[in-house]
């Protein structure tokens, strides 16, 4: 290794230059394996080369041939030791045959460089930044995700395991500027003594005293190195990952951020930014033509921001321009908002709405507050999915009667204000106090508590597979929420939603998921969302196909192409990003071709995953609640609506997912992955056939590989089937149909009148008086039982007297549908409004935004 310049000096970094690979040449003398990258093995390290680490790893053939990468491969993977101050390159090539790029190089340098034993904070920890050969591609197609990954501490916290291997998945430029700078990645190994940060420029690789930094936030370092560097892309941590907590975050240019705990892992390492410039601005690319035929293709599609769930998740307004990531044409929500004082950052999807409820709830109005919430964890480097989670359990476990306002000293009536998320924030990211527990997360948190509070079924997961069944098997396999998997039929369902509450522009009917399916997902049953027929396969499909994404950095927002709004049955297109592949490179690519590379790179990850600690079987396994609790509500459609037997409109409410239905479920999908089906593990044959060898004997020698893979006898196949029979018949009674409905006489006349009256008296009082502050809206009633229309109307946030009309409003704000007896329990507080859902007594439809308002009525 070369010394990198030392903290305080400055010194060249000469790569080698050797750094090449075979894939080329292979090409042009064997075309017969034109076609399929999978077929070509990676050339072994490059003689002389000096910097791989030891210990057998996924090298494939060791080959000396000298041909470049394709053009689209910088060559090399920078390499910086914080131990000794050193850095080098390893060549791209021994990665890129078989693993293409992004999160299949990352993962094979992990398993070849961290040993499973190490902890999250050694020294023999790397972390690990990956993209694909699309990066910094310019045109609209996008390419230039990328990722960060090495083993973290989250996994621990959340799951009560070891360290794991993990990662986090990014936008922005960050990715695009190191590929500029002419490294297809960077590895960073070893601790500093002191807290530093990482300048590249090109082959000039420094490390800088970051004394002055440390203790900053994240937004404010990266804003401190903009100033020092113009023109450099940064990425930094805050106190948060300083302080190794679990939850803590990476945030990069962009305001991209990463989870998965890597915030921790930098902060072990004490590497507190790092920031890139590259000189070369664009990417050699094979057949730009055919590239650009597709970005029109696709921009003529008019996908882009559509209605989920009936609802626009859009931040709109002058405030708000869209921010989109290095070379893509961005039709998504990735929205820059400006304050009015200025500050200026991303406000999109969950970390948009994490805090909005609470805000308005308390401060009774619309405000800046969400943006702030957003700010605050960004700056402290806190990821928002898991302040949420640790929000909506501290409510479940007050709600239950733990006391956790005493034991934690946290005041959750002021839940809502900037000054109790401030509070929180710098208390875990300090891990001072009650910081400490609430530093674990919401799962780690509640086993502090232990018995029933550890059990509370807090998180509201929008892919939560009691509702989307296809998902099911997409948790057991990752140590992180696998939200690009997740996306892709989660991303559906909510467009199906909006067809199934009378969207007018909304083409995904069921029809429609039932054609995705079969392209997709490996068959039609897989668009019965109330089975878990077909999921097996739905599972593998998915997995493999994401996992290819992200090795070759394309968006979930964007691919698969799965639904077309134009166009004679709406379903997509699966060969988009082989095709777009194979222009980059100049070589033909296959749907099936990059599937496979995506299996392989999961079964690698597998590996890695047994290697350290993971149970198979035992650890496959989903939250004890999913399998004990129904499913009670959903964030964005309380009625759970999801297409069943024949494209049915069902509601999934009151659903779960039986644990006998789901270990047939796993047994399934291990027959269908190749695995011996009573331990779950992969076998020797299965991982050669993968050309992962060499993973094979690695996790031989620790025992973790099953001789062959044994399948079910023919009196278990014959059971499954009985089994499967029973699931049907139990998926068309969950436990919400039967309850019982309200009894007694319709109200009519004055009587009906009256319980309104009392309805509209709650809207009076303080605690929700000022949650409708202005609001000018009409709220209509239809009671089937006695054909009657009835409104209250919103005036500048007052009442108005319930109305009864002759027929329903033209274009209600809110409906509300319930028979006048579940009226009349609700109001006598015989019936919560939340059982009254989940039994589907009410229905009820409304703007997000309304409906979370509405929400304060339920703490009467
Ligand atoms: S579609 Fe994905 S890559 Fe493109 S701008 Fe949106 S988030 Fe970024």
């Amino acid at each position: 290794m070369r010394k990198t310049e030392g903290v305080g000096s400055r010194r060249d970094h000469e790569p080698s230059g050797r750094n090449r690979c075979a894939i080329a040449q292979k090409l042009r003398r064997h075309p017969d394996l034109v076609g399929s990258l999978l077929q070509l093995t990676a050339a072994g390290a490059t003689p002389g080369c000096g910097c791989r680490a030891a210990g057998g790893g996924p090298r494939g053939n060791e080959e000396t041939d000298s041909m470049s990468l394709p053009k689209a491969y910088a060559g090399r993977i920078l390499r910086v030791d914080l131990s000794t101050g050193r850095s080098e390159t390893l060549p791209t090539d021994r990665y890129a045959g078989r693993f293409l790029g992004g999160r299949g190089t990352a993962t094979a340098i992990y398993w070849d460089e961290v040993p499973p034993e190490a902890a999250f904070d050694a020294p023999e920890n790397r972390l690990i930044v990956a993209f694909g050969p699309l990066c910094g591609m310019s045109g609209g197609l996008g390419g230039s995700r990328w990722g960060i990954f090495g083993k973290s501490p989250f996994p621990a916290a959340a799951r009560g395991a070891g360290d794991r291997f993990c990662y986090g998945n990014l936008g922005g430029a960050f990715g695009a500027e190191l590929r500029f700078a002419g490294y297809d990645g960077l590895v960073v190994q070893g601790v500093s003594a002191r807290p530093v940060w990482l300048e590249i420029e090109d082959d000039r690789v420094a490390l800088r005293e970051a004394d002055d930094l440390w203790g900053r936030g994240a937004l404010e370092t990266r804003a401190a190195l903009g100033e020092r560097r113009p023109g450099f892309r940064t990425l930094a941590i805050g106190p948060a990952g300083e302080n190794r907590v679990p939850l803590a975050t990476v945030q990069a240019d962009g305001d991209a951020s990463c989870s998965g705990g890597m915030g921790a892992v930098f902060g072990a390492k004490r590497l507190k930014a790092v920031a890139v410039r590259g000189s070369r601005r664009s990417v050699p690319i094979a057949d730009r033509e055919a590239l650009r035929r597709i970005d029109a293709w696709i921009r003529g599609l008019g996908r882009g921001n559509v209605k989920v769930w009936g609802l626009d998740f859009m931040a709109h307004g002058p405030e708000t321009r869209r921010a989109p990531c290095y070379g893509c044409m961005g039709h998504c929500l990735r929205v820059r908002y400006t304050a009015r004082d200025g500050d200026a950052g991303k406000f999109m999807c969950q970390s948009r709405y994490f805090y909005l409820h609470h805000a308005w709830n308390y401060y009774g109005e619309e405000n800046e507050v969400p943006f702030r919430a957003n700010r605050l964890c960004d700056a402290w480097g806190l990821d928002t999915w898991e302040v949420q989670g640790l929000i909506d359990w501290l409510l479940a476990a007050r709600a239950a009667g733990f006391s956790v306002e005493h034991e934690l000293e946290l005041d959750l009536s002021r839940l809502g204000s900037l000054e109790f998320l401030e509070d929180l924030v710098r208390r875990i990211a300090e891990r001072r106090g009650a910081g400490e527990r609430l530093a674990l997360g919401a799962q780690g948190l509640a086993r502090t508590f232990g018995g029933a509070a550890a059990r509370l079924d807090a998180r509201c997961d929008p892919y939560d597979p009691r509702y989307c069944t296809v998902n099911a098997l997409l948790y057991p396999f990752e140590t992180r929420e696998p939200i690009q998997q997740l996306h892709e039929a989660g991303l559906v369902l909510s467009q199906w939603s909006s067809w199934a509450k009378g969207v007018p522009e909304a083409h995904i009917s069921s029809a429609v998921v039932r054609g995705i399916a079969e392209r997709f997902w490996g068959g039609r049953a897989a668009a019965d969302m109330t089975t878990l027929d077909g999921k097996a396969e739905a599972a593998h499909r998915i997995q493999d196909r994401q996992l290819a994404k992200e090795c070759l950095g394309v968006c979930d927002w964007m691919f698969p192409l799965i639904d077309l709004p134009p166009g004679d049955d709406h379903v997509g297109d699966p060969t988009v990003e082989s095709r777009i592949l194979s222009a980059a490179l100049g070589s033909p690519f296959g749907e099936a071709d990059l599937c496979r590379i995506g299996e392989r790179v999961f079964h690698l990850q597998r590996a890695v995953l047994l290697r350290e600690g993971h149970r198979a079987v035992e650890d496959d396994a989903l939250p004890a609640a999913w399998h004990d609790e129904p499913i009670r509500t959903h964030v964005a459609d309380p009625d759970l609506l999801a297409p069943g037997p024949g494209g049915r409109v069902v509601s999934q409410l009151g659903r779960r997912l039986h644990r006998r239905d789901f270990a047939r479920l796993r047994e399934e999908y291990y027959e269908r992955r190749g695995w011996d089906v009573p331990t779950g593990l992969p076998t020797r044959a299965g991982l050669a056939a993968l050309d992962l060898a060499d993973v094979g004997a690695g996790l031989e020698a620790r025992g973790l590989l099953a001789p062959r893979a044994r399948r079910p006898g023919p009196l278990r196949r014959l059971r499954r089937a009985w089994e499967r029979f029973g699931e049907r018949r139990r998926c068309l009674e969950p436990e919400a149909r039967r309850a019982a409905p309200p009894t007694g006489p319709s109200l009519r006349g004055e009587a009906l009148r009256a319980v309104l009256e009392a309805e509209r008296a709650k809207f009076g009082l303080e605690a929700v008086r000022r949650n409708f502050r202005g609001w000018n809206k009409v709220m209509q009633y239809h009671f089937p039982d006695i054909g009657e229309y009835w409104v209250l109307r919103f005036v500048d946030g007052e009442v108005q007297p319930p109305e009864r009309l002759e027929g329903p409003v033209e274009r209600p704000d809110i409906r509300y549908e319930l028979d006048t007896r579940t009226l009349r329990a609700m109001s006598n507080r015989e019936l919560s409004g939340e059982k009254a859902y989940l039994t589907r007594r009410l229905r009820i439809k409304a703007a997000f935004a309304d409906l979370l308002k509405l929400q304060s009525l339920n703490r009467l």
